[in-house]
């Protein structure tokens, strides 16, 4: 029987289908990229057929690509950009508005208006482990049930369904059997009671969302439906969901109350498994669901970055200081040591654990000999001590990371994992295989297709290519540390 895992990686600009072998290596990848739209300041939208579409077309390429047929694939797993909603007909199959993406802003007001109840805040907190923000689906559901001619009605009628990207696809991929999402894509909505693992009553009322939208919340590995023959000449088994950052945690074999992953892309998630505590955060990070295995929930915490590669491409594409992102370390290392430049990227405030909207960004520190390197080397730091202050903000929630394993475009940057490694005194690893996302679909997939026998085969699997080990004695860290946080001081505005 073959053993081959199909993954399908559903992000917010594009789609893609990666075969990996049971041992966890990439067999082939086939991607589409699809329209991003912004209809108005602060909305962003995708076209529901669109994801459908660069979905299937990547299923369909994935084999073109390899020897293998669709009788080697032994089961599938999904993984998939976070929060972002749909609604659509269950009788028709047709979605009634655009799915609204994890970046939209346009429930801000309702957000603002709901935070004056400062118990709803701390029901919302204490129940899901989020903060109340437009970020999450609830908001985004109620505003199409109010806002689409007709829906409300339809919703309540029960003929109206709701999902995350994850059960949009099983559900069309089903062919409308499956209406299924896993406890981690759940955990994002600001519906879902993280401690009893149910819908909240109370929630949905609040949000004015009836019961019978949502999507039965399964296991992440567990038997979430059929793709229909019609797609792929053959039935397969969608054993594995996971969102994207939950899905590189698993892929990054971070299994232990302690360890922690990074993903270094545009902006960067920091998730550290916290084991069966869902730790309250008292700096504003999200407490979250890390994965839930044999009806066994793993807790985890969250803290954002949202300018790490960015930052890069400003300093590539605003002040043309290199011509391409990996040119970067070539200069940093020419930079002079301890040279005093710090660069706050706040473009667009900062966030955690500072949440201060409305700081921008600074370069202090400018001396007659900084040059273009010093000022490269200080945007690459800066996201060295972003992370140090996430490492922080962990730390005074009473969790302790230990080791950091690292991913994303960026991580391929030697001196900035060095450097990293340098401020958090701790031991940064890369792994061998950097598509963790997906290989965290393709590893619970596994899991529930019997591939593996359990997360510690998982463990033993994951490979390190690099560690880097900090070099700085405590005084040197503590020092550069210092000065970020005085430049960070320099630049606040609450
Ligand atoms: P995303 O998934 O968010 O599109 P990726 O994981 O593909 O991001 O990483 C791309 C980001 O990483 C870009 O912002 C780019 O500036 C940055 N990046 C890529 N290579 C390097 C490098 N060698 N050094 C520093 N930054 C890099």
């Amino acid at each position: 029987m073959s053993q081959h895992i199909l993954a399908i990686d559903q992000g917010t600009t594009s789609s893609r289908a990666i075969i990996f072998s049971a041992a966890g290596d990439i067999v082939a990848i086939a991607q589409k990229e699809f329209p991003q739209s912004y209809p108005h300041d602060g909305w962003v939208e995708h076209d529901p057929d669109a994801i459908w579409e660069s979905v299937t077309d990547s299923l369909i390429k994935v084999f073109d690509k390899c020897p293998l047929t669709v009788a080697d694939i032994a089961s599938v797993g999904i993984t998939n950009q976070r929060e972002t909603t749909l609604v659509w007909d269950k009788n028709t199959g047709e979605h009634i508005y655009p799915a609204i993406v994890w970046q939209d802003r346009r429930t801000a007001p309702l957000c603002r208006e709901l935070s004056e109840d400062a118990a709803l805040l701390d029901y919302i907190t204490h129940t899901t482990g989020l903060l109340l923000d437009p970020y999450f689906s609830a908001t985004k559901i109620n505003w199409i049930l109010d806002n689409v001619e007709g829906a409300r009605e339809k919703a309540e009628a029960g003929d109206l369904l709701f999902g995350t990207v994850d059960s949009y696809l099983i559900w069309r991929l089903s062919g409308g059997k499956s209406h299924v999402t896993d406890a981690t894509n759940a955990s994002r909505t600001m519906l879902f009671d993280i401690h009893q693992q149910q819908w909240d009553n109370k929630l949905l009322k609040t949000f004015n969302i009836p019961q019978s939208m949502l999507p039965e919340v399964l296991d992440c590995a567990a038997d979430f439906g059929m793709i229909d023959q019609s797609i792929l000449g053959r039935e397969l088994p969608i054993q594995g969901v996971a969102g994207d950052q939950q899905a590189a945690l698993i892929g990054q074999a971070c299994f232990e109350k302690g360890m922690a992953k990074s993903t270094y892309g545009t902006g960067c998630f920091m998730i550290l498994n916290t084991g069966d505590e869902p730790l309250m955060s008292e700096n504003r990070l999200l407490t979250t669901v890390g994965y839930r295995l044999d009806g066994k929930t793993t807790y985890a915490l969250e803290g954002s970055i949202f300018m790490a590669g960015a930052t890069i491409q400003w300093l590539r594409d605003g002040l043309k200081l290199i011509d391409n992102a990996a040119e970067s370390e070539a200069l940093a290392q020419r930079a002079r040591r301890d040279n005093g430049v710090f660069l706050v990227p706040a473009f667009t405030g900062l966030g955690a654990p500072y949440w201060d909207p409305d700081a921008r960004g600074a370069i202090l520190g400018l001396t007659r000999d900084t040059g273009i390197s010093e000022i490269v080397a200080a945007g690459l730091q800066s996201v060295c001590y972003q992370t140090k202050d996430l490492q922080k903000a962990m730390e005074s929630d009473g969790a302790r990371p230990m080791t950091l394993r690292v991913d994303g475009g960026m991580a391929k940057n030697d001196w900035v994992m060095g450097f990293l490694s340098d401020i958090l005194g701790a031991e940064v690893e890369r792994p061998v295989v950097t598509e963790t996302t997906a290989l965290g679909a393709a590893y619970l997939a596994g899991l529930q297709a019997g591939i593996y026998d359990s997360v510690n085969t998982l463990s033993q699997k994951w490979q390190c290519e690099t560690t880097f080990t900090p070099r700085l004695t405590k005084a040197e860290r503590d020092s550069a540390y210092d000065g970020w946080k005085s430049a960070v001081a320099r630049i606040r505005c609450s």
